[in-house]
């Protein structure tokens, strides 16, 4: 809500003035997201060294306890309909969300011990992938999906 308020109130003022609002407020809001991934990786480096698991803690292994800890995400959405899935997050959004922070956790460990500064590597993949699927094409491919769903709902619906 203060967002909208603060939009609507540069959009009022010249384009240099909002140009230079939004590119601060977007340094701001990226750079506090970046410490995040800091302040998170340290707790996690806590969590493990305070129990001695670092010895453990191999690429493969690692590796291997990302993957499982996102098929346990899988888990909740397993032989359910989109819908039933909508509802089962209503239900169960905490049980989801531990299974999204175990898996984070094993994602902000790996990069940690791999060298990987996620703060860098993620802009640069979204790059990457804003190249591998340019904006007209996606959202061409992306109305032509969206109108073959609805016309398999129609004719599902016809007795
Ligand atoms: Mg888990």
């Amino acid at each position: 809500m203060r967002l909208a308020r603060v939009v609507l109130f540069y959009s009022g003022k010249s384009n240099v003035q909002t140009w230079k609002f939004f590119a601060t407020l977007s340094l701001v809001l990226f750079w506090a997201a970046m410490n995040d991934i800091k302040k998170l990786t340290r707790k996690i480096l806590r969590f493990r060294d305070e129990r001695a698991w670092k010895p453990f803690h191999n690429p493969k292994d690692m590796a291997l306890s990302l993957v499982l800890e996102a098929t346990e995400v899988l888990e909740h959405f397993q032989w359910k309909t989109e819908r039933e899935c909508r509802e089962h997050i209503r239900h169960h959004k905490n049980d989801v969300a531990e299974e999204l922070a175990d898996t984070l956790y094993w994602v902000l460990l790996m990069s940690h011990e791999f060298g990987i500064d996620l703060r860098k590597a993620l802009p640069r993949k979204l790059k990457k992938n804003a190249a591998k699927y340019p904006l007209e094409e996606s959202r061409r491919l992306s109305h032509i999906r969206i109108s073959r769903r609805i016309r398999k709902t129609r004719v599902k619906k016809v007795p």
